[in-house]
């Protein structure tokens, strides 16, 4: 067994689909940017396309409303856990859409 690595190429952010966001992600995103939640559920969210619960909205070009630039997450400290699973729980075969490197385990006892 081995891990992947996030390089922080940012393709995750900009691959169109949905980033779930539970109410404890909620609270915590609209503290980080002191907004009230309501503001911030208008604003930044919207139901899913399976009516289950909310994503964050995306920009023109399917990428998160967050990403700044290339790779750069303007809410890093507070982002959804999905963002965090990314690789584990995302990509079937991250090798073919990210730039994740992988190692295997150097101590395996
Ligand atoms: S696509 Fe892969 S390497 Fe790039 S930021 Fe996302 S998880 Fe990291
Ligand atoms: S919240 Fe941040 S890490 Fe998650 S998809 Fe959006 S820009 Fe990427």
């Amino acid at each position: 067994m081995g891990t992947w690595n996030c390089q922080r190429c940012g393709n995750c952010c900009r691959w169109p689909g949905i980033v779930k966001v539970n109410d404890t992600e909620i609270a915590n995103i609209a503290k980080y940017l002191e907004m009230n939640e309501d503001d911030f559920l208008d604003q930044y969210t919207e139901l899913r396309p399976d009516r289950k619960g909310l994503t964050l909205i995306s920009k023109e070009d399917d990428s998160c409303i967050f990403l700044e630039g290339k790779n750069h997450c303007t809410i890093q400290p507070v982002k959804p856990q999905q963002c965090s699973d990314f690789l584990v729980k995302w990509f079937p075969k991250p090798e073919d859409n990210c730039d994740a490197i992988y190692t295997e385990d150097e101590n395996s006892s």
